[in-house]
């Protein structure tokens, strides 16, 4: 029960990385709270993660407002904010640069990029004002290779969620906060479907796209971010931790 007693706020907790996240610090005794903008898939998460272990707030991390409401809510209701997981994110804005509508590239860094600042800004200032704590951002291993044409709007976001995770991390790692990314590979969600794919042609797809030979499952991802969480990794400040069966290694 390496989480006992600990508060942990899950962006986009009630998706498919985030839920399984959520599964995975209750079982090591955490108290989850899972944000998103949908209250009704909150509330259904929340039933199956495990009422009286898990909570949701309905938030918007892309707007500056709410992601300071949302943490603000979890302190209030919980008493504190020991670990957070920026994990919300969208994928979108597909098309050579030349044709990318600029609304779309605007809405995924909006959401993609500002929304891990906007939520690491409060989740930190309240850390640091009461005894650290520990932060893990969901990028993508996308961000760092530019791996597939097309989606240069995600990879760009998600380039960004790697440097400010490294940047945040020397900013605060002598407040006791210590700051890490994850970067998954395609993973078991349905953002990992091109469109009209079944999971049955993913998994034809992956057996050669992936080393590994096929997408992670989101509980691989899960543990991985467990594990940054953790006192386990008390001296790991500011790593981006790939977790993609080899796809950029
Ligand atoms: P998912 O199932 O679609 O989960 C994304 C979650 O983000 C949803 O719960 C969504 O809830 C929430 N969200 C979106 N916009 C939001 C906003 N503005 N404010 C608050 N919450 C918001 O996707 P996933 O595959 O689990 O992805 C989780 C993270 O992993 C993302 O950051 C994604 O980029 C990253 N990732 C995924 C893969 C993959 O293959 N699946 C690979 C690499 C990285 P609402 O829409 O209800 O708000």
């Amino acid at each position: 029960m390496a989480f006992s007693d600990k508060i942990v706020l899950i962006t986009g907790g009630a998706g498919g990385i985030g839920r399984s996240t959520a599964h995975a610090f209750v079982r090591e005794g955490a108290t989850v709270v899972l944000a998103g903008r949908d209250m009704t898939t909150l509330a259904e998460a929340v039933k199956e993660v495990g009422p009286g272990k898990a909570d949701h707030v309905v938030a918007d991390v892309s707007d500056a407002e709410s992601a300071a409401r949302m943490v603000e809510t979890v302190v209030a209701r919980h008493g504190g904010l020991h670990i957070a997981v920026n994990n919300a994110g969208v994928l979108a804005g597909f098309g050579p640069v030349a044709d990318i509508d600029t609304a779309a590239w605007d809405d995924v860094l909006r959401v993609n990029l500002t929304g891990v600042f906007l939520s690491m800004k409060h989740e930190i200032a309240h850390m640091r004002a009461h005894g650290g704590g520990a932060i893990v951002n969901v990028s993508s291993n996308i961000g760092a290779h530019g791996r597939l044409a097309g989606m240069a709007a995600y990879a760009a976001s998600k380039a960004g969620v790697s440097v400010l995770t490294r940047t945040a991390a020397l900013d605060h790692v002598a407040d006791g906060v210590r700051v890490n990314a994850v970067s998954p590979g395609a993973s078991d969600t349905p953002m990992s479907l091109r469109p009209g794919e079944s999971r049955a042609d993913r998994a034809e797809r992956m057996r050669t796209a992936a080393p590994s030979g096929r997408v992670a499952d989101t509980s691989e991802v899960a543990e991985s971010i467990l594990w940054l969480a953790s006192d386990a990794a008390s001296h790991v400040v500011g790593h981006d931790l790939v977790v993609d069966g080899g796809a950029t290694a």
